[in-house]
């Protein structure tokens, strides 16, 4: 197979994983005197793109120390099991919160069946694999790494979810952000720039603590943010107003929504038209059925997890 993947500058690779669409879930591959880091996998499908990528680029699969998963959601995490088969020398880093899931998937597995149903977990998911203890590395926050003399460095990033982290790297003042910096379609970018919106994944969406992160990575002063939906983009002062802005926007919409009859449909279609308007805002010229096409499987997702907050809120 022939894989779809783009050069970066600093000796980073983003892999298409092809997950669902072209252009849609990203994993990265990192390398530096002569070893090699995966960050975040795709799901357990998209493991033969990540191989083909290794050979495509002449890289051993004994140069590769590690696999870092940003969050252990499927689309990021899924395929560690398969892949770390294929890498002897490679461990996996991971939060603390999400280790043990990694080695024993079952509630995982559960917990993603129960949001996507069975169907759409063996289709387009495909499987999920455990990986052995003895190659699972916890990352704290603050921790660092060396990859081949590279510095890579942990950050706590909860909001998203709890078991999320990001990474630094100074070398090219990156974030690997998983989730935590947002969503950004690349068909969405205008002269204004890009359009980045957050993706309020069940079940531990949290805003305030997630502003509060987006703020603390902003302290690192970074130039780019390696997203998983998708690719790099710059990443300013004004990226995180707007990604600030739009989590407040979609807790406002969960809110107002909270005491209608069918609250999961009202929240997904203000979702849905708030998308649409900072679009326009944003001076896309996409006819709308191209943008709803694009934002249809996040409007799903982001739907469920603002549902799932509303009842925290309401236990509270
Ligand atoms: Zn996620």
């Amino acid at each position: 197979m022939k894989p779809t993947y783009h050069e970066l500058e600093f000796n980073i690779t983003c892999i298409d994983t092809e997950h669902m669409r072209k252009d849609f879930v990203a994993a990265y591959l990192i390398e530096h005197n002569g070893r090699a880091a995966f960050v975040d996998t795709g799901c357990h499908l998209s493991v033969p793109n990540l191989l083909a990528t290794l050979k495509e680029k002449n890289i051993e699969v004994e140069a590769v120390d590690h696999i870092i998963l940003t969050h252990i959601h499927l689309d990021h995490a899924g395929g560690a099991g398969e892949l770390i088969k294929h890498l002897p020398n490679a461990n996996v880093l991971v939060h603390e919160r999400g280790a043990q899931h990694l080695i024993d998937p079952s509630k995982l597995r559960a917990g993603v069946i129960g949001v996507y149903g069975e169907l759409f977990f063996k289709q387009f998911l495909g499987d999920l694999i455990p990986i052995p203890s003895s190659k699972v590395v916890i990352a704290k926050d603050g921790n660092i790494i060396s990859l081949g003399g590279r510095i890579l460095k942990f950050i706590d990033t909860p909001g998203h979810a709890r078991h999320h982290l990001c990474i630094w790297d100074e070398q090219s003042r990156g974030i690997f952000s998983g989730d935590t910096l947002g969503v950004s379609y690349r068909e969405f970018d205008t002269e204004q720039g890009v359009l980045i919106f957050p993706p309020t994944t069940p079940v531990q969406f949290d805003p305030q603590v997630w502003i509060d992160t987006v703020n603390k990575l902003l302290t690192l002063k970074p130039k780019f943010a390696y997203l998983t939906h998708f690719n790099r983009i710059e990443f300013t002062k004004e990226s995180a107003d707007m990604l600030n802005q739009h989590i407040n926007g979609f807790v406002a919409i969960a809110k107002k929504s909270a005491n209608e009859e069918s609250r999961h449909k009202a929240i997904k279609d203000s979702l849905l038209k708030y998308l649409l308007n900072i679009a326009t805002q944003h001076g896309v010229e996409l006819d709308e059925q191209q943008q709803i096409k694009l934002f249809k499987g996040d409007l799903e997702i982001c739907a469920q997890g603002l549902g799932v907050w509303l009842d925290k809120e309401a236990q509270k």
